[in-house]
């Protein structure tokens, strides 16, 4: 049986999850703690940390901030502007970038900011797709790896000195106490955290025809050249309250677009619209630990009393995991099309990957699924 929290909706199969005796999870403490910020005085740090590092004489940007052109970036801009600041926003093109997020990035720019989008050779990006989805079952490894990479190699070749990350995941959705509580991200952070699942750059090349030449892009700058630029990330989540939910409402009042209905496997309309393997991430999560997007969602309007447990649950179990025929209107067969691969194939590799101990498997191990093609969970919650 798997032990969720009894306070949200996470299982116990989540990585870097612990529970306190009471069996409320990390992300639901770490949340608890926010109660007691002084947010006045975390602005008053933020504009402090700024000063420190901004451009005196206008000469170089004050901080780069990474933007996927997501409700949470074009927040991140508007806050720095808000503060006076002169970004500079770095873009890693997304693995298979939609309409909609295209049309979202070119909104960030009309904020009023110059704009550096970086993309990395498309045909190279399909088989590291492919590699990762088949070898660690995350179709977006590639992905976590530029959007990490990418703004701190502009950032240290530019010599600016600070970098603006968004939220801290590891406090937002619970990690071990000592990584939610930082305020910085670097290398270590990233290795750790970024969700590379195991698999390093280096193991990459060599493979498929893929080249160390081809990987320039995915490398992070050494400890060497960070400390000669002398690049420091923070999180703008440690100085601001963070809501998603809040993030995006005031994005639109900026002219970020949503999608017209609730994204498919989500509880939302308003998040995860710029890349189209994005649904076969979040299911390969659900795969491997029994929750996807739509209890990530559901969890965060609990913490922040907008859904109690209970009508959470009901959605939940309405939305979460469901087999994807298409994300954001394209259909699945296009979808892993695009990085080659057959539904066969892609059958076999999501069965490969599915969590026995959370899915009900036939007297073979195979994991058994319901008319509609979705599997079924052993417990849907403590009870
Ligand atoms: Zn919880």
């Amino acid at each position: 049986m798997i032990r969720y929290c009894t306070r949200c909706l996470y299982p116990e199969t989540k990585p870097d999850l612990w529970f306190d005796d009471r069996g409320v999870c990390s992300a639901c403490l770490a949340f608890e703690k926010r109660g007691g910020v002084d947010w006045q005085s975390r602005e008053r740090e933020f504009v402090e940390v700024t000063n420190r590092y901004r451009s005196t004489d206008g000469s170089n940007y004050d901080a780069v901030v990474p933007v996927s052109g997501g409700k949470d970036s074009t927040y991140q801009v508007i806050r720095l502007l808000e503060h006076g600041l002169n970004p500079l926003c770095v873009t890693a093109t997304t693995d298979s970038l939609t309409p909609i997020g295209r049309r979202n990035l070119d909104n960030i720019r009309r904020l009023g900011v110059d704009h550096i989008e970086v993309t990395v050779n498309p045909m190279l990006r399909r088989k590291i797709n492919r590699l990762a989805l088949t070898e660690i079952g995350d179709i977006s490894w590639p992905e976590h790896v530029v959007m990490f990479t990418i703004p701190v190699r502009i950032a240290t070749q530019l010599k600016v000195r600070l970098i603006v990350w968004g939220e801290n995941s590891q406090n937002e959705y619970g990690g071990p106490a000592a990584a939610a509580e930082r305020n910085v991200l670097d290398r270590r952070w990233l290795e750790e955290f970024g969700g590379l699942l195991g698999l390093r750059v280096s193991d990459v090349a060599g493979q498929e025809g893929i080249e160390r030449r081809h990987l320039i892009q995915y490398t992070y700058p050494t400890d060497a050249e960070l400390k000669a630029a002398g690049v420091t990330g923070i999180f703008l989540g440690y100085y601001f309250p963070w809501d998603g939910y809040q993030n995006a409402l005031i994005a639109q009042g900026c002219g970020f677009e949503t999608w017209p209905q609730i994204v498919e496997g989500s509880l939302a309309n308003y998040e995860n619209l710029d890349n189209y393997q994005t649904g076969v991430h979040d299911y390969f999560k659900y795969l491997k630990y029994g929750f996807g997007r739509a209890t990530d969602i559901a969890n965060n309007h609990i913490r922040r009393g907008r859904l109690s447990r209970k009508d959470a649950l009901a959605l939940v179990k309405q939305h979460d995991g469901k087999f994807i025929r298409t994300y954001l209107g394209r259909p699945i067969e296009d979808i892993i099309g695009e990085i080659g691969m057959g539904m066969d194939e892609y059958r076999v590799i999501c069965d490969r990957f599915t969590n026995k101990r959370v899915f009900v498997c036939d007297n073979r191990g195979n994991p058994l699924r319901d008319a509609e093609g979705n599997l079924i969970k052993t417990n849907y919650d403590n009870s």
